[in-house]
């Protein structure tokens, strides 16, 4: 089916419930009127389903492939023409700094349009999604020098970007990294190592490509203090001449089979050096957590993909009769839609679909409240929370953006199983994004063990003041009694991992992972409230769509009678410690 922009849900979040017209009264987002952010969503939802939508299973298809003579590797069919249309319609620009070509739009505009973007053909997103990280990796760490050369053609999209930070020893322990960086008489360094599974490392979309590399100058130890990052182009910008740096060969994988994961040899390529020696990690933390923030969207415009095809499945499909006798009389049998059980399936979609996006738009305008609210103490709340929020955003949104994807495949029964329909790709497509980026078990170890003592707890305290002041403020608020017991389950959750994890951080770590997922219920039950408190004034004030404000309403009942209560068993599954995680050893297994 042709995909459907859920803009009503977007114009809904980004307006009524967060205000996000407010932005355009700060001097950074003065073009960022509510006419422009809605006309540029509007564009995306037609691009998505004209242009990006139509190739996505052709590349899952013919996937990408190799020749090993040249070395070069070919997309599927239609993917370098969809890919030069994105960059001419300025999609790869939206929110990069005006100072090298881009648009300066707000972040969360930009979360949105990546949500459109995953839904209709995640493979082809990725090569413009590498690329922005790059470009934010350049903006904040390179020089003016290195800005201008590469900024302006990888915000236009001339050029794309990449991230090589894994090696067939490391993955998620950096520290192991063997690439090395020999410095050369004129200032440029020789880089040397195989990098692997590298997103849009060789490719045939754009004319250059603009590989950002960590590696180990000479003498380093083997801890991520040693590592530093480098620039590595495919072509050198001046010259045009080809770099000592080709793809050795392609992944086989079971999923976005049209982003091609390379093998990248680097040898002896000339680098730049990017920031100061030996302190790459932190550039590369610039490009992963805005990669983490995108890659939580993937999971969720997968899931938005599955909910519409499901649902249109089940308002189709004819099977048995409703157990409150026949509904479509006149038929063989009723729709699968009105299955209790279906409902189910159908319902958790929406509702954690919706509460998810929530999340995720709630996040990106802290981010842009981070970096454009005129006072500082909301700038460093914004920041804490955005911050505290992107490994929760990050897991939460492809663990259950997953989940809700297998579970639009359930819907469809065996025809879901089959290759007739999209499901069985959106399912494969999306397991990846629970793994790159940092698995999610290392987001919530990222969590627990760094975010929630930063600053001396100064970020975990912000969003407790933020739930509490609501609660203060609005003492009706709609399910203000489960939103106030699992604040309480949160809190008391932070204190018995603030208790047990400094004496063992083994304790720590095995909780870490029901803390994250706690955390985001509880967030989205906040959102679920408001989301709820916003549809009665909307009904109220006779504004909009009635019925959709009345489902909005039963969403947010769905959410805290049938999804929140997990809260409960995650505060036990937490508070009962490792004994059980760790106790098994030797032939016990
Ligand atoms: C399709 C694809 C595209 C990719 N694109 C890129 C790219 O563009 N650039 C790039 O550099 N890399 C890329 N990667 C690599 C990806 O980021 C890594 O696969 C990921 O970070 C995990 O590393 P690993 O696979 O080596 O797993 P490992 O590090 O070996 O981990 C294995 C398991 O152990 C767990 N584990 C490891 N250490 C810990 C710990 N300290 N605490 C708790 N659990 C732990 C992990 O969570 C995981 O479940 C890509 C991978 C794939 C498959």
């Amino acid at each position: 089916m042709r995909f459907h922009a859920p803009i009503t849900d977007m114009k809904f979040l980004l307006f009524d419930v967060l205000h996000a017209d407010e932005l355009q009264g700060m001097e950074k987002y003065q073009e960022a009127t509510p006419d422009v952010l809605v006309a540029i969503m509007e564009a995306m939802g037609s691009f998505a389903a004209d242009v990006l939508q139509p190739t996505n299973k052709v590349g899952d298809v013919q996937g990408c492939s190799f020749d090993a003579q040249t070395r070069a590797v070919s997309t599927p069919q239609g993917f370098r023409e969809a890919y030069q249309q994105f960059a001419q319609a300025g999609w790869t620009s939206l929110d990069a700094p005006v100072r090298f070509g881009g648009q300066g739009l707000p972040h969360v505009l930009k979360f949105i349009v990546d949500e459109m973007v995953c839904s209709t053909n995640l493979s082809l997103g990725m090569y413009a999604g590498l690329s922005h990280g790059a470009i934010s990796a350049l903006y904040s760490h390179g020089d003016s020098r290195l800005q201008d050369i590469y900024l302006p053609r990888l915000v236009s999209g001339e050029w794309t970007g990449t991230m090589c930070l894994t090696e067939p020893q490391c993955g998620t322990d950096l520290g192991l990294i063997r690439t090395r960086a020999t410095p050369n008489d004129d200032g440029t360094y020789s880089i040397e190592g195989t990098k692997i599974w590298i997103t849009g490392g060789e490719h045939d979309l754009a004319d250059n490509i603009v590989h950002l590399v960590l590696a180990k100058l000479p003498g380093m130890p083997d801890t991520t203090k040693g590592i530093s990052l480098f620039v590595v182009p495919k072509f050198f910008p001046d010259s045009g001449d080809r770099n000592a740096v080709y793809c050795g060969g392609l992944e086989h994988k079971m999923g976005i089979k049209g982003s091609s994961t390379c093998v990248m040899n680097f040898e002896g390529a000339r680098g730049w050096l990017v920031g100061e020696p030996n302190d790459g990690m932190r550039a590369m933390f610039t490009m992963m957590n805005e990669a983490r923030l995108m890659v939580g969207m993937q999971g969720l415009g997968l899931a938005e993909m599955a909910f519409q095809e499901s649902l249109a499945f089940a308002h189709e499909r004819l099977q048995s009769r409703s157990p409150a006798g026949p509904a479509n009389p006149d038929g063989p049998a009723d729709p699968i839609i009105v299955q209790p059980d279906v409902r189910r399936m159908l319902m958790r979609q929406k509702v954690l679909n919706e509460g998810m996006r929530a999340l995720a738009l709630f996040t990106g305008h802290q981010l842009d409240l981070s970096v454009a609210h005129p006072d500082a103490a909301a700038r460093q709340a914004a920041d804490d929370l955005v911050q505290l929020l992107t490994p929760v955003v990050k897991a939460f949104l492809t663990d259950e953006g997953f989940n809700n994807t297998n579970m639009g495949l359930q819907v469809l029964g065996g025809s879901g199983f089959t290759t007739d329909w999209p499901l069985e790709q959106l399912v494969r497509d999306g397991r990846i994004a629970r793994i790159y980026e940092g698995t999610n078990g290392i987001q919530a170890m990222d969590l627990v063990g760094r975010k929630l003592s930063l600053a001396g707890g100064r970020l975990i305290n912000t969003p407790f003041e933020l739930l509490d002041n609501y609660l203060q403020q609005h003492s009706g608020a709609p399910f203000a009694d489960p939103l106030k017991d699992s604040i309480a389950a949160l809190k008391e959750a932070t204190l018995w991992i603030a208790t047990h994890g400094p004496q063992d951080p083994e304790q720590a770590a095995a909780a870490a992972t029901p803390y994250l997922r706690l955390m985001a219920l509880t967030v989205i039950a906040y959102l679920w409230s408001r989301m709820a408190m916003v549809a009665t004034e909307c009904m109220a004030s006779g504004a909009g769509n009635h019925s959709w404000f009345k489902g909005k309403q039963t969403s947010a009942q769905f959410y805290f009678e049938k999804l929140l209560p997990e809260n409960r068993w995650l505060l036990s599954d937490i508070t009962s410690g490792k004994e059980s995680v760790m106790g098994v050893s030797g032939d016990q297994w």
